[in-house]
């Protein structure tokens, strides 16, 4: 987690962007790079289960028996969290969503927590890759994240076959609204880093 950036880097208004995609897209690399450029405040769920984890916290213990085992923490404590950490920005200039929501439910509780302070999601932007694609990085990383979740494949199958089954939907939820935009998430990270900033400059 980084501090809050509260000056702007962008000329125009305060963007919320949900960075989407399977476990292994690259959602954290490319996240690194829109915070440099445009200055938002990052927000990855994950990130912050694992600070818990590292501090010892109660949340912490809580969320390392669902992550160890590849399963989504559940809704009301991730939503509980997500908006204490919303809540401590209020002069960002745009949110980036990395890793939430990642349930239906989670993204009705995001809008909610987006409308009662007059604003919301400007837009979905999901990192397309294929799952052969994403066991293969995951389990590259897992030499050296230090990741107890990118250690074990059964615990990585698992992660993909979440997604699958309860975050893929959450896609749809954006593109009823018209929000989603998809960029493919196979290249190079500078390629794909290049995507993503077009895509942002024209919403
Ligand atoms: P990530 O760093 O996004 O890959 O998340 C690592 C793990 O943290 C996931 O496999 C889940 O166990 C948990 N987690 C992260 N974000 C969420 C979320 N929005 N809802 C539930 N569990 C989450």
């Amino acid at each position: 987690m980084q501090e809050g950036r509260t000056f702007a880097l962008w000329n125009f208004e305060m963007k919320n962007i949900v960075l989407f995609g399977p476990p292994g897209a690259g959602k954290g690399t490319q996240s690194t790079f829109l915070v440099e450029k445009f200055g938002f405040v990052h927000l990855s769920t994950g990130d912050i289960f694992r600070f818990n984890i590292k501090n010892a916290t109660e949340l912490g213990t809580l969320a390392k028996s669902y992550m160890d085992q590849g399963k989504l923490v559940p809704d009301a404590v991730t939503i509980d969290m997500l908006q204490a950490e919303w809540s401590k920005y209020p002069d960002a200039v745009g949110f980036l969503f990395d890793g939430f929501p990642r349930t239906q439910a989670q993204a009705e509780a995001l809008d909610a927590i987006l409308a009662e302070a007059g604003q919301q999601i400007s837009a979905m932007i999901g990192l397309e890759v294929p799952d052969e694609e994403l066991m293969a990085r995951l389990l590259e990383r897992g030499k050296t994240s230090g990741r107890p979740d990118d250690a074990n494949p059964e615990v990585i199958a698992q992660r993909v076959a979440v997604y699958h089954r309860e975050t893929a939907p959450v896609q749809g939820y954006y593109e009823a609204q018209g929000k989603y935009k998809g960029i493919s998430g196979v290249g190079s990270i500078s390629d794909i880093a290049a995507a993503l900033e077009q895509t942002l400059h024209a919403l």
